[in-house]
């Protein structure tokens, strides 16, 4: 194009379409598009004003958490409570073991907050969670730890919280990716994802770095801005996860979370992605997990997810996973 931006000389912007060597999923990569000009307001003082009032009447602080949110039912204990996190059913699930569990009795906690102790606690009462579901119900074999931060990246609720959800059958995301994984075994006589975990080592431009059993890398086709994957060499389910297992994620979610914090994102989304509970597939199979940064807080802003993300399923990616692996690793 002749670019306005550039007193209407020839100018050239690359494009980089990668895709992802497990599932095929494609993705596009322009890092110019960081800099488009967005015609929505971002004053966060307005942010910061709806943050305070809305701990006033929020459902999560502490002097309403035992009032205002749902109990459990099935000879469950109330609310599961480990050190500062709680845990109680979703009031308004969209499967029947959805849950919700609040971090700690903090309101507002910037990325950089979030302690692996505090994480920590949060997950040990999700284990807790699935283990009393698996003891009345071992037909619900599949365990999801997610977290929407921040109401762009979907939270309803400004207070940090993650989300629990079991059911009996896979997401069709994790169907598509333990499938894939069976295939390149069979294939290739290998493990995906260790092979993925060691290549990624010795490539290091997107390793960033490993917290005991753990692995951290720069996804090489993201399917959102700032994707982090995490790969547990260990255990092919959530289920497998041992007290040490579960430390060293947390202390290696820590530091992402610390890296995020330093180059400004305050917004993402987590999902894990576990194999069913009462199987080892760590054969083909590595318990994984995945972290993407969403747009800034703001009165209004524009939503990354258009189009191309809701029906292509291409995403459009504006930051290099390279780029992205040197600003993380320093937080190793
Ligand atoms: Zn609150």
């Amino acid at each position: 194009m002749r670019s306005p931006l550039n007193g209407f000389r020839q100018t050239t912007q690359r494009i980089e379409v990668r895709k992802d060597p497990l599932t095929g999923r494609q993705c596009r990569i322009n890092i110019e598009r960081a800099k488009r000009p967005k015609q929505t307001r971002t004053k966060m003082a307005e942010f910061d004003e709806l943050i305070d009032s809305s701990k006033a009447k929020c459902f999560f602080c502490p002097k309403n958490i035992e009032k205002t949110t749902p109990m459990f039912t099935e000879g469950l204990p109330n609310r599961i409570w480990v050190g500062k996190a709680c845990l109680f059913p979703n009031l308004f699930p969209f499967g029947k073991y959805h849950a919700v569990g609040v971090f700690s009795g903090n309101h507002r906690l910037g990325l950089n907050q979030f302690t692996p102790k505090l994480l920590e606690d949060c997950f040990k009462a999700c284990l807790r969670y699935f283990g009393l579901i698996r003891a009345k119900h071992p037909e619900i074999r599949y365990w999801h730890i997610n977290w929407n931060h921040m109401p762009p990246g979907a939270a309803s609720i400004i207070h940090p919280h993650a989300q629990i959800f079991a059911d009996s059958g896979p997401t069709p995301y994790l169907r598509e990716l333990i499938e894939r994984s069976k295939a390149y075994h069979d294939n290739n006589g290998g493990n995906y994802w260790s092979d993925l975990a060691r290549a990624e080592k010795a490539n290091k431009s997107r390793f960033i770095g490993k917290t005991g059993s753990v692995y951290w890398l720069a996804s090489f086709a993201p399917q959102g801005n700032r994707e982090v994957t995490a790969i547990f060499s260990d255990a092919s389910s959530i289920s497998g996860l041992k007290e040490r297992g579960l430390r060293e994620f947390c202390t290696g979610l820590s530091s992402v979370l610390k890296g995020y914090h330093a180059v400004g994102v305050q917004s993402f989304n987590m999902a894990t992605f576990s194999g069913p509970c009462n199987e080892d597939l760590s054969d083909f199979y590595l318990l994984n997990a995945k972290l993407i940064s969403r747009p800034d807080p703001a009165p209004f802003y524009t939503s990354d997810n258009g189009f191309m993300e809701k029906f292509h399923q291409e995403a459009v990616i504006e930051t290099m996973p390279e780029a992205l692996a040197g600003k993380l690793r320093r937080y190793f």
